[in-house]
């Protein structure tokens, strides 16, 4: 039995939790307020995933950059490799808002969408 402490990041209350792991399963959670600290944090030690927010350059915009997220959640340890292909790609304005950027960016299946929208300088 191993214990892991971790903070919920579910409400500004930031319960601080203890999770007993036995063989990489959570076994059981406790410091928790209510039941979504618990689902957090069997989440986050077995599949953590993050929204991934950043910029990317723009040409020919009235601004540089323009505000981007993936859509959906990505595994955390496919972030370095995601934040590595946005520093690669420009876009031409103009840009909508919820416009696809990138398709399946780093192969994790989530597309990445502009958060702003950017018209023509
Ligand atoms: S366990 Fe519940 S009350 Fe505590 S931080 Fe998480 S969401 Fe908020």
């Amino acid at each position: 039995m191993e214990n892991k402490e971790l903070i919920c990041i579910g409400c500004p209350m930031g319960c601080a939790m203890t999770a007993c792991m036995e063989g990489g399963e959570v076994v059981s959670v406790s410091g928790n307020t209510c039941i979504r600290g618990e689902r957090y944090a069997r989440k986050e030690l077995t599949d953590p995933t993050r929204i991934v927010t950043s910029s990317v350059r723009v040409r020919g915009g009235r601004i540089p950059m323009v505000s981007v997220k993936t859509r959906e959640d990505i595994p955390k340890n496919k972030i370095f490799e995601c934040m590595e292909k946005i520093r690669t790609v420009t876009v031409d304005a103009p840009i909508c808002e919820g416009a696809v950027l990138v398709h399946d960016i780093a192969g994790t299946g989530a597309d990445l969408i502009a958060t702003k929208s950017v018209e023509k300088a």
